[in-house]
């Protein structure tokens, strides 16, 4: 049985099975104990930097594998079905901080910093959010003030994915005056390293999931980014930083999936076992349904996503589609996750099986990179957007 209904070419369904072996081998057995400790493994980053999986969607020129859009997404799946919080540190990477530069960075920019994040020697970072600037963006208020050579940026960045161990960040910040605001067209995108004066990692998260994904603050004072780093045009920071994102959130959409996918097989391996009333749990259709519905959710969150990686590839904008796969993704993975603990009863709110972390990891993915309600407002205004009227036939 399988709910893939994607034709893979038999490379994308290689570098599928190196994700799974890769997930199986070096993530598996530790998953459970990471997400208890909320540890970070550092050696990952190399790890997965030699199977290439952290420069996935940057061209072999340089250094990376230069693979399209899905087979990055059916990857990252692989990844997120062993290991939620690894998924997003590989999603950040692969489609922020490295997609960023390829786009807009300068040639030195892209030897400087591309090169080794997509060979894994550096991970990626992504630094938008501020504590009051979530949903919101736009009205991010750290402050970059250009000294001579210099950029002197000061502000706090919050819940930064990877922060404490990211080599490379990219952060947006305001490089308009305080007596001239100019909105979104005020923001700016700067590459940060952590050696740069003035960088410090400040609060770390305690978080109910994806507590192997280290959530920092960033703690930027009179931080001196050479004016070099600026990255693309002084102003559109923040167009970059929403355009990146649609492409983030097919990343999150995978490893929702993913998440989803891995509370289906448990729970299909644990109502064939389990038995009560003299009969495996399987049997009754009460469980059957919920089974239905968690891999039909899959399939559909599965297709949709798919879909967008080909409309992505054909270099057609993504905005809709990915909005819409992002929301149906995580809501998936909320839906299959609640049912998974359902159907293993008590023993699902218990740590000696996993289906209690995949509930408590598949709720950040509809909060980060856009909330659900966020996601929402991004499709009906594209509803307006692509129609001028709510009456055409779509
Ligand atoms: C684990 C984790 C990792 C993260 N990683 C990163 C990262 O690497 N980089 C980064 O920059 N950020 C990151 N974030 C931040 C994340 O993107 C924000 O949390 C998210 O955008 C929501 O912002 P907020 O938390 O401030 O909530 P708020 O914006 O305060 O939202 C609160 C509630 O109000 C709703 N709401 C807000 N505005 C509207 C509206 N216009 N219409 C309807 N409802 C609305 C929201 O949907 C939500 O339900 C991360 C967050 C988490 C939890």
């Amino acid at each position: 049985m399988t709910l893939h209904f994607t034709h893979l070419t038999s490379e994308q369904r290689e570098i599928q099975q190196a994700a799974r072996d890769f997930a199986r081998a070096e993530l598996a057995p530790y998953t459970a104990q990471w997400d208890r400790d909320a540890y970070f493994e550092p050696a990952l980053v190399q790890k997965l930097g030699e199977l290439g999986l952290l420069g996935m969607l940057v061209p072999e020129t340089f250094d990376g594998l230069g693979l399209d859009t899905l087979t990055y997404l059916v990857a990252l799946e692989e990844i997120a079905v062993v290991d939620a919080s690894v998924a997003v540190m590989v999603s950040v990477h692969n489609s922020l901080p490295t997609q960023m530069i390829l786009r807009w960075g300068s040639d030195e920019q892209k030897e400087r910093y591309l090169r080794p994040l997509a060979r894994g020697e550096k991970l990626g970072a992504f630094a938008l959010s501020e504590p009051d600037a979530g949903s919101d963006a736009a009205a991010l208020t750290t402050q970059a003030v250009r000294d001579g050579e210099c950029w002197v940026l000061n502000g706090t960045k919050a819940w930064v994915s990877s922060g404490t161990h990211a080599g490379v960040i990219i952060a947006m910040a305001r490089t308009d005056r305080a007596d001239h605001r100019r909105g979104p067209r005020g923001i700016s995108s700067f590459i940060v390293t952590p050696d740069m004066p003035g960088f410090r990692v400040g609060k770390k998260e305690d978080k109910m999931g994806l507590r192997a994904s280290p959530t920092v603050q960033l703690v930027f004072d009179n931080l001196r980014v050479p004016a070099a780093n600026l990255l693309g045009e002084e102003g559109h920071g923040f167009s970059y930083a929403m355009q990146s994102l649609d492409n983030g959130r097919l990343g999150i959409a995978a490893q929702a999936i993913g998440i989803a996918r891995a509370a289906l097989e448990h729970s299909l391996a644990y109502a064939a076992e389990r038995r009560q009333f003299g009969q495996a749990i399987a049997d009754f259709e009460a469980i059957q349904f919920k089974l239905a519905d968690m891999a039909k959710n899959v399939a559909a969150s599965r297709a949709l996503l798919h879909a967008t990686a080909a409309v992505k590839d054909r270099g057609d904008p993504v905005t809709l589609p990915a909005a819409m796969s992002k929301l149906l993704a995580s809501e998936t993975a909320m839906s299959a996750t609640r049912e998974a603990v359902q159907i293993f009863g008590g023993y699902g709110y218990v740590t000696d099986y996993p289906v209690e972390r995949l509930f408590r990891d598949a709720k950040v993915t509809e909060i980060y990179e856009g909330t659900s309600e966020i996601q929402r407002v991004v499709i009906a205004r594209q509803l307006y957007a692509t129609s001028g009227s709510a009456t055409h036939v779509i």
